[in-house]
């Protein structure tokens, strides 16, 4: 089925929600705000970041936001580890010759170092980081590389990404392993919704075509 895959960072190959939610709850107390649970938080965050930020914490300059996560994030002692049946995935992908490459709005140092320390460089083509708004990049995503829209899948976990597989013309895999819930993601009506990245190399191998074809 799929040629080319494209994958989303956090919540989609790697689990770095408790950090997150920490860096977050930092931003928000320094500003008065009381801190999210982490059910509450996977009910409200959304991308673009900038809209979320927006609607919370009114009139704070993005930037300063930005600058306050970052630290907060790198200080945070809640370790990022891959997501089960993520390595995986990305090991099936490349013995199948299956290209796959990354499009996240994870601001670049910080996605560098969790590509280099989980050691998963090696499955990418390339990388997109610090993306704030990914429809504005799929299209370059499928030029830079040749990749035919039809053979491409975008897989994540939030509806964003969603949103960015159908404005790529591209096909939306919505996994529920990361920071959307089940409904909200249903919602954005996704081509395919997976458990995890273990039912969506299950869903490939079924769809695989015989050798002859
Ligand atoms: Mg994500």
């Amino acid at each position: 089925m799929f040629k080319n895959l494209i994958f989303d960072w956090s919540g989609t190959l790697v689990d770095d929600i408790g950090p997150t939610l920490e860096a977050t709850n930092s931003v928000f107390v320094r500003h008065g705000k009381t801190p999210l649970e982490r059910e509450e938080f996977r009910r409200l965050f959304r991308l673009p970041y900038g809209e979320f930020y927006e609607e919370h914490l009114p009139g704070v300059p993005l930037g300063d936001l930005e600058n306050h996560f970052r630290q907060a994030f790198a200080e945070s002692t809640v370790p990022v580890t891959v997501l089960p049946h993520a390595r995986e995935k990305l090991e099936w992908c490349h013995e199948r010759k299956i290209r796959c490459f990354v499009l996240t709005s994870m601001d670049r140092a910080t996605f560098e170092k969790q590509l280099d320390e989980l050691e998963l460089q090696r499955f990418f083509e390339a990388t997109y980081s610090g993306v704030l708004d990914k429809r504005n990049v799929i299209g370059q995503v499928l030029s830079n590389h040749s990749l035919a829209a039809s053979e491409t899948a975008f897989l994540g976990d939030m509806v964003h990404d969603v949103i960015t597989a159908k404005h790529g013309g591209v096909s939306s895999v919505a996994l529920l392993t990361g920071y959307t819930h089940h409904d909200v993601l249903a919602a954005a009506e996704p081509d395919w919704m997976v458990e995890d990245l273990l039912a969506m190399r299950m869903m490939m191998n079924a769809y695989k075509r015989p050798d002859h074809e």
